[in-house]
C-alpha cells in the first residue's frame, strides 16, 4: 500500500468512525450539534445534498399502512430505498453504488445495503444496517442509509482529489526548481564562455 492508499484508507475509517460515532458530518466534517443531525451523522445542508429527504414522510403513515407493510414484507417483499446510493472504497474513494432495501430473514426485519462492486471477482457484497422486530427501526435505518453512504462516498472522493492535488502540486515544485537550476547552471556556463 502506497502512501496515497493509506491516507484514502485513514479517511475513510475516521469517515467511518464520525458515522458510527456521529458527533461530526459525514460529508464537510463540521460539528454536529443539533439532535436530529447528530444521531443522522449529517447536517441538514449535507443531508440535502447526499439525497436525503427523499424518503422522510415513508415513516409518517398510519396504522393501518404499517399493518400492510408488515404483511408486505413478512410474506416475503422487500421495500427499496433507492438504487445507486454511492458507497466509498478503499484506496480509490468512490466506485460503488448500493441499493437499500428492508427484508424479512430469520424472524428480524433488516435494513440492508447491495453493493454493486461492477465485476469484482468476488461478486456484489452486502452491508446489514439494522436487525430488528420493529419494521420502523429497519425504516428509519434504510431510509438514512443511502444518504450517509451517499455523504462518505463524497467524503472519500474529495479526499482523494486533495491528494492528488498535494502531489501534482509537488511535482510542479519539483519541475520549478529544476528549471531554476538548469537556468543559473547555463548562465554559469554562458559566462564561462566568455
Ligand atoms: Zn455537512
Amino acid at each position: 500500500m502506497n502512501a496515497l492508499e493509506q491516507q484514502v484508507e485513514e479517511q475513510i475509517d475516521a469517515v467511518e468512525l464520525v458515522a458510527r460515532g456521529v458527533t461530526n458530518c459525514a460529508r464537510c466534517g463540521r460539528t454536529l450539534t443539533d439532535p436530529v443531525s447528530v444521531k443522522r451523522g449529517l447536517g441538514p445542508v449535507c443531508y440535502g445534498l447526499s439525497g436525503g429527504g427523499i424518503f422522510d414522510g415513508n415513516m409518517d403513515v398510519p396504522d393501518e399502512e404499517w399493518a400492510r407493510r408488515e404483511r408486505l414484507i413478512v410474506a416475503g417483499g422487500e421495500v427499496d430505498f433507492g438504487v445507486n446510493w454511492r458507497y466509498p472504497v478503499e484506496g480509490i474513494g468512490v466506485g460503488y453504488t448500493m441499493r437499500v432495501s428492508v427484508r424479512f430473514h430469520e424472524g428480524r426485519f433488516e435494513a440492508y445495503g447491495h453493493v454493486n462492486r461492477y465485476g469484482h471477482p468476488d461478486g456484489d457484497d452486502e452491508v446489514v444496517f439494522v436487525r430488528t422486530t420493529d419494521l420502523k427501526e429497519a425504516y428509519q435505518a434504510a431510509i438514512e442509509a443511502g444518504p450517509r453512504y451517499t455523504a462518505m462516498a463524497h467524503r472519500a472522493q474529495v479526499q482523494v482529489a486533495r491528494a492528488a492535488a498535494r502531489r501534482s502540486k509537488v511535482q510542479e515544485l519539483f519541475k520549478t526548481s529544476k528549471e531554476v537550476t538548469d537556468d543559473v547552471r547555463s548562465r554559469v556556463h554562458g559566462r564561462r564562455a566568455l
